[in-house]
Order: C-alpha cells, then sequence, then structure tokens
C-alpha cells in the first residue's frame, strides 16, 4: 500500500546511526509510524499530573487512516497542535505514547518490526494493533465535560 508519509530516498536505516538532533526534516518527519496515537485528546489531572488518554480525536484526525487531514496547513485550523522537534521532545515526554518512535529513539530504544521504516508498509502499524484504526470519536462530537466518559489504555 502505498504510504502517505515520503519515506523515500532516506539514508540507510538513519534511524539507528544518525542522532534525532542530526535527522535531515524528511528523517524526522519519516519517523512517524502513523499511529495516531499523538492526535487524541488527554486529560491531565492537575494536582497529580498524571494523564489519561481519551478516544476523542482532534477534529484534523482522519479515524481510518490515523493519519491528520491538514498536516501542512493544521495550524490554520488547530492553532495549537504541537509542532515536535528534536529541541522539544524531552518536555513533551510526559504525555507521549509508549510507542511512539521518537520517545523510543530518544530512550535509547530500537524500532518495532511493525514500524512502517522497517516493514516497509504503512499498514503494518494497524496490523499490529497499536493505532486507533477505528477507536476514535471526533471531538466535535462529544461535549468537554464527557471526555471522561471516553478513557482508554493505550493500545499496546
Ligand atoms: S505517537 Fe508518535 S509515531 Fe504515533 S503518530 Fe504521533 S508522532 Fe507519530
Ligand atoms: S492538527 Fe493534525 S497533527 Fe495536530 S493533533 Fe490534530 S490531527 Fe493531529
Amino acid at each position: 500500500m502505498s504510504d502517505a508519509i515520503d519515506r523515500t530516498g532516506l539514508r540507510d536505516r538513519f534511524w539507528e546511526h544518525v542522532p534525532l538532533k542530526k535527522m535531515t526534516q524528511r528523517e524526522w518527519e519519516a519517523l512517524c509510524d502513523g499511529c495516531g496515537k499523538c492526535c487524541l485528546n488527554k486529560l491531565e489531572d492537575e494536582e497529580t499530573g498524571d494523564v489519561a488518554l481519551t478516544r476523542v480525536a482532534c477534529r484534523l484526525l482522519d479515524g481510518e487512516s490515523c493519519l491528520c487531514s491538514q498536516y501542512p496547513i493544521r495550524h490554520q485550523f488547530v492553532p495549537e497542535c504541537i509542532t515536535l522537534t528534536a529541541k522539544t521532545l524531552e518536555s513533551h515526554l510526559y504525555w507521549m505514547p509508549q510507542t511512539c518512535a521518537y520517545r523510543l529513539l530518544h530512550e535509547g530504544q530500537p524500532l518495532y518490526d511493525w514500524h512502517p521504516l522497517i516493514s516497509g508498509d504503512p499498514e503494518s502499524v494497524h496490523r499490529a494493533g497499536v493505532s486507533v484504526r477505528n477507536l476514535t470519536v471526533p471531538e466535535f462530537e462529544v461535549d468537554d465535560d464527557d471526555w471522561e466518559d471516553h478513557i482508554i489504555e493505550e493500545p499496546l
């Protein structure tokens, strides 16, 4: 299946030998496995700092492909969407999914075999059951006060 994220022409297994801070923009973008988990809304307990994941998805997330439907121009619609960089990564680790490739490499862990960079197939992340495919409800369908009713465990 064709890959919506361009992973062609990159340095051979760059994620194993190029530090995050030294990756090119294309290599950085290619690290995203397309799981969609970072596009789910979270609930943070102000007292404990605990973060709960909900299945309430950002309005731009395509629940089937698990990709942002307007990625290049997403900030026009969702100004609060973060731009993850090697510099800002550390400050986001507290909420980032356990299987996120950026988190794994930051922690010195290898990528999973289902990562499209390894499998060569963007569908492998969905077959492995670690994406949000068919799990989400769009945020415009759920009142903010009801997000608590949609808390889920991260699909691993
Ligand atoms: S959690 Fe990480 S790997 Fe998954 S879609 Fe978000 S940035 Fe990409
Ligand atoms: S704007 Fe796009 S990338 Fe940002 S959270 Fe929403 S769906 Fe995800």
